[in-house]
């Protein structure tokens, strides 16, 4: 008899997961809190406006999942250049940054106090204790990497005003791969050589050709949801899961709110996708007060978009442009993405807005977002209060996983406590507690689908 499992969240890794087990003949229900599949590769879709959750394009070094992605639109998902850049003092620089595109933009004077600050960082590195890779912060990792004048006058910064948590107390952890180069692998960089041995450059991984869907980047995730409709799984929008049980039969039971009724429903198995701290709280019978405790150190950074529907076109000239010191860390511009994002003529340009729960940035109205966020846009150039004809607004709750100082420790003990459950698996970037793209979600969900068919159950 075909197996039934329950998937919570239909993100990109509910839905591979699910795409995955359907095909294999086993009975899927999705749960989805929100009001369409996608999570935070989804799209805000307002009548003809599409708004993405921050700048999405879809890449991968797996040959594979690439296919797969692409066979999703008979081989017509369009390629897009990749164009990003960080505005820095009225400037842009290339992104990722390079040792040259700095110091060209600093001046002749910082960077001569640039480069000697990295030789002393270099020289008196023992000095800084030299933590264990565990405990290493991101002051830590940017000195020894950069050295202090960079990372007092442009990381620190930037990467505070990101996480709004200062550098000394988020784990090196936190900076994705992509940017952990030392100054020197920069220089190397420039001169075009490998980063590692037979790895791919810097360069090299940058210049991977990127995907964009028509319509917004939800439609991989639309996409998906069909193929999973078409082997009879299904997929409940709208329902908000609020407790998992283990029964003494082995079998798995949920419970969910939809229309503010209280429903339930028994499977097989459950695959989490959604953060783990909620997961833990909803665990029957209740778990321990340290493990409790543990998954309420695992916090989220949620994300704030604001978008701005507008006449005026080719606005970066980029995708998207990383940005220090405003209210945002980030714009982008959706016809830089596709132009079927908007009506003919008109273009959306929007603004990631960085906050902590429950601050009063997270809970503002688009309009008191829009007037802390318009007098520097205006400044800037980009776009001035008369040019907008419209305003969206997306409050993504879960957007990054904050790596805390110490957060590993806590991580494990979740994992390890959350094993004991048969039937229970977590998956994806909230559900996993780790920073990945789309592709990696793809990738474990289906890796999780294809173990679960050579253990015969399905
Ligand atoms: C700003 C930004 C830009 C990014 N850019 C890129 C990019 O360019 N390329 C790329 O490949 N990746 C990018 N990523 C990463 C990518 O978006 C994520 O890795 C991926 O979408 C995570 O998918 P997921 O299914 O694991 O998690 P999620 O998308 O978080 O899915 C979890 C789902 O669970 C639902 N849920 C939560 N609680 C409950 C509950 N109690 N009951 C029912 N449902 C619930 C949520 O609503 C959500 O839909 C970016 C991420 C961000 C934040």
């Amino acid at each position: 008899m075909a197996r039934h499992v329950i998937i919570l969240g239909a993100g990109i890794s509910g839905l591979s997961a699910a795409w995955r087990l359907s095909d294999i003949g086993a009975k899927v229900d999705i749960f989805e809190s929100g009001p369409s599949v996608g999570g935070l590769a989804g799209t805000r879709r307002e009548g003809h406006y599409c708004l993405d959750v921050g700048p999405h394009s879809f890449f991968s070094d797996d040959q594979q999942i690439v296919n797969t992605v692409c066979r999703l639109f008979k081989d017509n998902l369009k390629h897009l250049p990749r164009k990003v850049k960080f505005y820095y003092k009225g400037k842009y620089i290339d992104y990722p940054l390079t040792a040259q595109g700095v110091l060209l933009r600093m001046g002749l004077r910082s960077g001569v106090k640039a480069a000697c600050s990295f030789l002393k960082g270099k020289i008196f590195r023992y000095n800084r204790g030299l933590r264990s890779q565990e405990n290493q912060t991101v002051e830590d990792w940017a000195i020894s990497s950069f050295g202090e004048y960079l990372y007092r006058s442009f990381f620190k910064p930037y990467t505070e005003q990101f996480w709004k948590i200062p550098c000394s107390e988020l784990s090196s952890r936190s900076i994705p791969t992509n940017t952990r180069m030392s100054f020197l692998n920069t220089l190397r960089l420039l001169l075009r050589q490998k980063t590692g041995s037979g790895g791919e450059s810097l360069i090299e991984r940058e210049m991977r050709p990127t995907y964009y869907p028509d319509t917004g980047f939800s439609e991989i995730s639309e996409q998906i949801a069909k193929r999973i409709e078409n082997n009879q799984g299904r997929i409940h929008l709208g329902c908000e899961v609020t407790g998992v049980v283990e029964l003494s039969s082995g079998k798995m039971r949920i419970t969910y709110q939809r229309n503010g009724q209280r429903e339930e429903m028994e499977g097989d198995y459950v695959i989490s996708t959604v953060p783990l701290s909620s997961l833990v709280n909803m665990l029957s019978p209740s778990v321990s007060s340290e493990i409790k405790l543990s998954a309420n150190k695992l916090e989220y950074r949620p994300l704030i978009v604001l978008g701005m529907l507008t006449q005026k076109q080719k606005i970066l000239n980029c995708g998207y442009a990383y940005i220090l010191d405003r209210p945002f860390n980030r714009i982008f511009e959706m016809n830089e993405f596709s132009p079927s994002t908007s009506l003919p003529g008109e273009n959306i340009i929007a603004v990631e807005i960085p906050c902590l729960q429950g601050s009063v940035l997270w809970k503002a109205s688009k309009e008191e977002l829009f007037r802390m966020c318009i007098p520097s846009l205006s400044r800037d150039g980009f776009i001035s209060s008369g040019e907008v004809k419209k305003l969206f607004l997306i409050k993504a709750q879960y957007a990054y996983p904050i790596y805390r100082r110490g957060y590993a420790g806590h991580l494990s003990s979740v994992i390890s406590y959350l094993s004991r459950y048969r039937s229970l698996v977590t998956l994806g970037r909230c559900g996993e507690f780790m920073y990945m793209d789309i592709d990696e979600c793809m990738k474990r969900a289906f890796d999780f689908a294809d173990t679960f068919k050579n253990n015969g159950n399905h």
